[in-house]
């Protein structure tokens, strides 16, 4: 079943206001630019994927795929999916680092192919997955009090916050009034996005930078409010630092997110850098490499909790990679209205990924990642395709 095209679209999908992650507060966004790819076979199957975009690099990517993986790509069985994994891990060295979401659309044809969800060919657990909403913006913690409340009210029992004030007494004093707000059984996690030394995280687009002391008072703080995980607490190649963090951190620390290729991953797990990793199958290596990751991880009793800071479509894949694994506890499902909804985030599919009303989010039954492309939703909010 060879692969006869490999097709690319990026579209914007417009927010109903600016928005201002944490990671990158000025200016606010004005849109979420995301690559929708498909893969088609000789047979006529089409596996799909979709892949944030951020800092304006999904036009390199589309490049990235006419130019080399399209015809890398053509004429390849798509059952062969290493040496498949090989020629993406080929273009992320030379060409375009994040080009994997190639890979979950391969894996969804392979799935459509055999007729199953990845999660089953995978003998993962067919459970609905435990989601937490994963907010963006630093707002105030009356704000943010409020908010929570809301999404528990919604059926959620998790959520995760960000931090970035000048000091540790802000930053936990939000945290504090969400736990005040939701009480003991909601999960709190909290994201200090310290791992890019690129992002700006001030309005005025100034930097500020935890250090290893900075980041250990926080996790101590942050214990006594019985939170999850601290995650990204310092930068993303300062391995022996995460390593001693993690060592002394009360509580678990996470990341991993854009530490990219299996090489990286298994660096962080040798070194012991985390007790939660999240490699992103659209965004750090090939999802059936990540499989393999997981294992790994699960051997050395730490657990893997893919980043999906992504649309409706890129969820999809990490739902399957989540459900797949026996260390994986919840799915990350970027909720943060009234910006970051399912109206915006998920309306390049027929269907929205919605959880229930516990908060969880059940697999599809489709074949391969289980969703399917409203084109015609999609069509106005093309900006470019090959
Ligand atoms: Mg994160």
């Amino acid at each position: 079943m060879r692969i006869r095209d490999v097709r690319a679209r990026l579209i914007e999908l417009p927010y109903p206001r600016p928005f201002r992650p944490s990671w990158a507060p000025e200016g606010g966004h004005r849109s979420m630019s995301a690559v929708i790819v498909e893969v088609e076979t000789e047979d006529g199957i089409v596996g799909v994927s979709g892949g944030d975009m951020g800092h304006g690099t999904g036009p390199i990517l589309l490049e990235a795929i006419r130019t080399w993986l399209r015809p890398q790509l053509v004429g390849l069985d798509i059952f062969e999916t290493q040496g498949i994994a090989n020629r993406l891990r080929y273009v992320a060295e030379y060409v375009f680092p994040r080009p994997w979401v190639v890979g979950v659309a391969v894996w969804d044809a392979v799935g459509k192919a055999c007729g199953q969800p990845l999660h089953r060919l995978w003998g993962g657990d067919p459970s609905p997955v435990r989601a937490y909403a994963s907010f963006g913006e630093v707002r105030g913690a009356q704000q943010r009090a409020e908010d929570a409340l809301r999404v528990v009210e919604e059926g959620f029992t998790g959520i995760k916050l960000r931090v970035h004030a000048d000091t540790i007494a802000e930053d936990v004093a939000q945290v504090a009034a969400v736990r005040e707000a939701v009480g003991p059984d909601v999960a709190l996690m909290v994201d200090a996005n310290q791992a890019a030394a690129s992002w700006r995280y001030r309005p005025d687009g100034t930097r500020m930078i935890w250090d290893f002391d900075r980041a250990l008072a926080t996790a101590r703080e942050l214990a006594d409010l019985d939170v999850a995980w601290l995650e990204e607490p310092l930068g993303r190649h300062d391995y022996r630092s995460l390593r001693e963090l993690t060592a002394a951190s009360p509580i678990p620390i996470a990341g991993g997110e854009h530490n990219r290729g299996f090489g990286h991953l298994v660096h962080l797990l040798e070194d012991d850098c985390f007790n939660i990793y999240q490699p992103d199958a659209n965004e750090s290596e090939e999802i059936g490499a990540l499989r393999m990751f997981g294992m790994m991880a699960a051997a050395r009793q730490r657990k893997v909790i893919p980043h999906a800071w992504a649309t409706g479509l890129g969820v999809a894949g990490n739902l399957q990679l989540c459900a797949s694994l026996p260390n994986c506890e919840w799915l990350e499902y970027p909720y943060d209205p009234p910006v970051i909804v399912p109206d915006v985030f998920h309306v390049m599919l027929t269907r929205p990924l919605l959880p229930d009303a516990s908060g969880n989010v059940p697999l599809p039954e489709g074949p391969g990642i289980g969703v399917e492309l409203d084109h015609a939703a999609m069509e106005p909010l093309t900006v470019q395709q090959v």
